[in-house]
């Protein structure tokens, strides 16, 4: 692993293309990343200010308040992950999952068919049912849920104007789309960032609801013990612009700048971003 040198070999300044991004993807290694990203000191469950916790309020408050509420839920480039939709799935009949790569998908379904799994989501459960003012016994209902919600997990590319399988979902859309880390670190610059939030966008029905969280100003991340995927350098402005040019109207924006002892080498995020959003 080369920290920060790893941004020459990242090809930020070589200029990757979209396919060149989707090759480097084939290499992703789930364990690997959850063990970067979701593990302790950025997954742990004693201070709401770390990261995880971070992210888990901000999905809890928009899945709770006001009307985020419907028919389908869509996860755009779920990775392996599953904390994203632990609040989503108690307000949606439906909740679809997407990823690019193939062993993320699978990952994803082990843990679906009750498989072992590479990551141990127990604690972010119960960190869940405690924001739900449950108790975190509850955890395991919880899990149930959103297992008998997951309909689907399905391969996804949103550098292709139809991200999705045109059988996927209705003509009229989802009701929600939810985004976690996926946009930027699929875009080699702004403008195949912007190309992609106008794709996924079209997924959306009219009025339907946007959650994104996202890096600011991450140039690499890591996704294998050698593989150092480069990633759009975004800044706040560049993402409000971004959202209002594809016809989302900005409910909410909270950044949150990454405490010295949340760094680390596999990445070189400073600030994350939530947003909620509303298609007009
Ligand atoms: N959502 C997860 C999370 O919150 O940790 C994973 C985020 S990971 C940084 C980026 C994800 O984007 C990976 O799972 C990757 O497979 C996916 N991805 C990469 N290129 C993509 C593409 N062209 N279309 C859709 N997803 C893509």
């Amino acid at each position: 692993m080369e920290g920060q040198n790893g941004r020459e070999r990242a090809g930020q300044e070589k200029g990757f293309s979209e396919a060149e991004l989707k090759t480097c993807y084939q290499d992703f290694d789930p364990a690997a990343y959850l063990q970067y990203n979701y593990t302790p000191p950025r997954a742990s469950f004693d201070n709401k200010d770390n990261i995880v916790p971070w992210q888990l309020g901000w999905l809890h408050r928009a899945f709770t308040e006001g009307d985020v509420k419907g028919d389908i839920l869509v996860d755009i480039g779920s990775g392996p992950t599953l904390y994203q939709v632990m609040s989503g799935c108690e307000r949606f009949r439906r909740v679809i999952l997407s990823d690019f790569v193939e062993a993320n998908r699978r990952e994803l379904q082990n843990w679906l068919q009750g498989k072992s799994n590479s990551l141990d989501w127990t604690p972010f459960f119960q960190y869940v049912c405690k924001l739900e003012g449950r108790s975190p016994d509850a955890w395991s209902e919880k899990a149930q849920r959103l297992r008998s919600v997951v309909t689907d997990v399905l391969p996804i590319d949103v550098h292709q104007p139809h991200p999705l399988s045109p059988e996927a979902l209705p003509p009229s859309g989802a009701d929600c789309l939810i985004s976690c880390f996926c946009l930027e670190s699929a875009s080699p610059d702004l403008a195949s960032f912007n190309r992609a939030l106008g794709h996924i966008s079209s997924l959306l029905r009219q009025g339907g609801h946007l959650l994104l969280i996202g890096t600011l100003e991450m140039t690499f991340y890591y996704a294998a013990p050698e593989l150092c995927i480069p990633a759009v350098r975004l800044d706040e402005a560049q993402l409000c612009s971004s959202l209002k040019n594809c016809g989302f109207q900005l409910l909410e924006l909270s950044v949150y700048n990454l405490p010295q002892d949340m760094q680390k080498s596999t990445d070189d995020a400073r600030s994350m971003f939530f947003v909620k959003a509303k298609k007009q």
